[in-house]
Protein backbone atom coordinates (compact mmCIF):
# COMPACT_ATOMS: atom_id res chain seq x y z
CA UNK A 1 0.00 0.00 0.00
CA UNK A 2 1.02 3.82 -0.92
CA UNK A 3 2.38 5.67 2.39
CA UNK A 4 1.53 8.53 1.11
CA UNK A 5 -2.53 7.59 0.53
CA UNK A 6 -5.32 8.81 2.52
CA UNK A 7 -5.84 6.49 5.26
CA UNK A 8 -9.88 6.33 4.01
CA UNK A 9 -8.58 5.73 0.17
CA UNK A 10 -6.54 2.90 1.58
CA UNK A 11 -10.24 1.76 3.39
CA UNK A 12 -12.00 1.42 0.07
CA UNK A 13 -9.75 0.21 -2.16
CA UNK A 14 -9.59 -2.67 0.22
CA UNK A 15 -13.52 -2.74 0.92
CA UNK A 16 -13.55 -2.95 -3.28
CA UNK A 17 -11.03 -5.56 -3.04
CA UNK A 18 -12.80 -7.96 -0.39
CA UNK A 19 -16.12 -7.23 -2.50
CA UNK A 20 -14.65 -8.36 -5.78
CA UNK A 21 -13.01 -11.59 -4.02
CA UNK A 22 -16.39 -12.27 -2.90
CA UNK A 23 -17.96 -12.24 -6.21
CA UNK A 24 -15.43 -14.51 -7.83
CA UNK A 25 -15.85 -16.65 -4.54
CA UNK A 26 -19.65 -16.96 -4.75
CA UNK A 27 -19.34 -17.62 -9.11
CA UNK A 28 -17.12 -20.24 -8.07
CA UNK A 29 -19.90 -21.41 -5.54
CA UNK A 30 -22.52 -21.31 -7.85
CA UNK A 31 -21.18 -22.13 -11.14
CA UNK A 32 -18.90 -24.78 -10.36
CA UNK A 33 -15.99 -25.65 -12.70
CA UNK A 34 -14.93 -29.23 -12.94
CA UNK A 35 -17.91 -30.49 -10.78
CA UNK A 36 -18.83 -34.31 -11.34
CA UNK A 37 -17.83 -37.73 -12.07
CA UNK A 38 -14.92 -38.41 -13.66
CA UNK A 39 -15.98 -42.77 -14.83
CA UNK A 40 -12.06 -43.36 -15.39
CA UNK A 41 -10.09 -41.74 -12.76
CA UNK A 42 -7.21 -43.00 -11.49
CA UNK A 43 -7.22 -41.13 -8.20
CA UNK A 44 -10.50 -40.64 -5.87
CA UNK A 45 -11.21 -39.47 -1.97
CA UNK A 46 -13.46 -38.13 0.04
CA UNK A 47 -12.95 -36.18 2.83
CA UNK A 48 -14.99 -33.72 5.35
CA UNK A 49 -14.41 -31.00 7.58
CA UNK A 50 -17.11 -32.06 10.40
CA UNK A 51 -16.41 -28.44 11.96
CA UNK A 52 -18.51 -27.42 8.96
CA UNK A 53 -20.49 -29.95 7.86
CA UNK A 54 -18.41 -29.61 4.40
CA UNK A 55 -17.51 -32.35 2.19
CA UNK A 56 -15.40 -32.82 -1.43
CA UNK A 57 -14.49 -35.70 -2.93
CA UNK A 58 -11.77 -35.16 -5.66
CA UNK A 59 -11.07 -36.78 -8.86
CA UNK A 60 -7.92 -36.85 -10.84
CA UNK A 61 -6.60 -38.69 -13.75
CA UNK A 62 -3.23 -38.72 -13.71
CA UNK A 63 -1.12 -39.87 -16.39
CA UNK A 64 3.10 -40.20 -16.97
CA UNK A 65 3.36 -38.11 -13.69
CA UNK A 66 0.81 -35.31 -15.03
CA UNK A 67 -2.51 -34.48 -13.90
CA UNK A 68 -4.66 -34.59 -17.03
CA UNK A 69 -7.86 -34.71 -16.05
CA UNK A 70 -9.72 -33.20 -12.53
CA UNK A 71 -12.98 -32.71 -11.24
CA UNK A 72 -14.77 -33.21 -7.86
CA UNK A 73 -18.12 -33.60 -5.97
CA UNK A 74 -19.32 -32.29 -2.83
CA UNK A 75 -21.29 -29.73 -0.88
CA UNK A 76 -20.99 -27.36 2.14
CA UNK A 77 -19.96 -23.81 2.39
CA UNK A 78 -18.82 -21.37 -0.37
CA UNK A 79 -15.34 -21.33 0.59
CA UNK A 80 -15.18 -25.25 0.69
CA UNK A 81 -16.46 -25.28 -2.78
CA UNK A 82 -15.32 -22.47 -4.28
CA UNK A 83 -11.81 -23.60 -3.24
CA UNK A 84 -12.54 -27.20 -4.61
CA UNK A 85 -13.86 -25.30 -8.14
CA UNK A 86 -10.75 -23.13 -8.50
CA UNK A 87 -8.40 -26.00 -7.48
CA UNK A 88 -9.72 -28.55 -10.39
CA UNK A 89 -9.02 -25.06 -13.19
CA UNK A 90 -5.64 -24.99 -12.08
CA UNK A 91 -4.59 -28.77 -12.17
CA UNK A 92 -5.43 -29.85 -15.00
CA UNK A 93 -2.21 -29.98 -17.45
CA UNK A 94 -0.32 -29.86 -14.31
CA UNK A 95 3.03 -31.94 -13.86
CA UNK A 96 2.14 -33.67 -9.96
CA UNK A 97 5.32 -31.74 -8.49
CA UNK A 98 4.07 -28.30 -9.90
CA UNK A 99 0.74 -29.46 -7.99
CA UNK A 100 2.11 -29.67 -4.66
CA UNK A 101 3.79 -26.73 -4.93
CA UNK A 102 1.20 -25.11 -5.78
CA UNK A 103 -1.02 -26.68 -2.74
CA UNK A 104 2.02 -25.27 -1.05
CA UNK A 105 1.88 -21.54 -2.07
CA UNK A 106 -1.60 -21.86 -1.16
CA UNK A 107 -1.54 -23.23 2.17
CA UNK A 108 1.03 -20.52 2.94
CA UNK A 109 -1.39 -17.68 1.37
CA UNK A 110 -4.07 -18.98 3.71
CA UNK A 111 -1.64 -19.08 6.97
CA UNK A 112 -1.01 -14.90 6.04
CA UNK A 113 1.94 -15.00 4.13
CA UNK A 114 1.71 -11.72 1.55
CA UNK A 115 4.16 -12.99 -0.86
CA UNK A 116 2.25 -16.34 -1.54
CA UNK A 117 -0.37 -14.47 -1.71
CA UNK A 118 0.52 -12.21 -4.44
CA UNK A 119 1.99 -15.37 -6.83
CA UNK A 120 -0.02 -15.13 -9.98
CA UNK A 121 0.20 -19.02 -10.20
CA UNK A 122 -2.85 -19.04 -7.77
CA UNK A 123 -5.38 -17.35 -10.25
CA UNK A 124 -8.86 -17.32 -8.74
CA UNK A 125 -7.46 -18.95 -5.44
CA UNK A 126 -5.91 -15.46 -4.40
CA UNK A 127 -9.32 -14.49 -3.71
CA UNK A 128 -9.41 -16.68 -0.94
CA UNK A 129 -6.34 -15.00 0.54
CA UNK A 130 -8.81 -12.91 3.03
CA UNK A 131 -9.58 -16.66 4.78
CA UNK A 132 -6.34 -16.22 6.46
CA UNK A 133 -8.81 -13.60 8.93
CA UNK A 134 -10.95 -16.50 9.47
CA UNK A 135 -8.85 -19.62 11.33
CA UNK A 136 -12.27 -21.72 11.54
CA UNK A 137 -12.31 -21.26 7.65
CA UNK A 138 -8.87 -22.03 6.84
CA UNK A 139 -9.92 -25.67 7.15
CA UNK A 140 -12.83 -25.14 4.65
CA UNK A 141 -10.39 -23.58 1.99
CA UNK A 142 -8.11 -26.62 2.56
CA UNK A 143 -10.49 -29.45 2.55
CA UNK A 144 -9.92 -30.06 -1.37
CA UNK A 145 -6.48 -29.56 -0.94
CA UNK A 146 -6.12 -32.20 1.78
CA UNK A 147 -7.55 -34.79 -0.47
CA UNK A 148 -4.66 -33.32 -3.53
CA UNK A 149 -2.09 -34.02 -0.53
CA UNK A 150 -3.66 -37.22 -0.04
CA UNK A 151 -3.81 -38.56 -3.30
CA UNK A 152 -0.34 -37.11 -4.75
CA UNK A 153 1.73 -37.90 -1.83
CA UNK A 154 0.73 -41.37 -1.22
CA UNK A 155 2.89 -44.25 -2.21
CA UNK A 156 1.76 -45.41 -6.14
ZN1 LIG B 1 -17.00 -24.67 5.35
Amino acid sequence: MNDHQMPGAGHDTEVQLQQLYQEVILDHYRKPRNKGVIAASTHQLTLNNPLCGDVVELQLVVRDGKIVDAAFEGSGCSISQASASMMTERLKGRRVADALELDATFTRMLHGDEAAASDEDLGDLRALAGVSRFPVRIKCALLAWNCLEELLEAPA
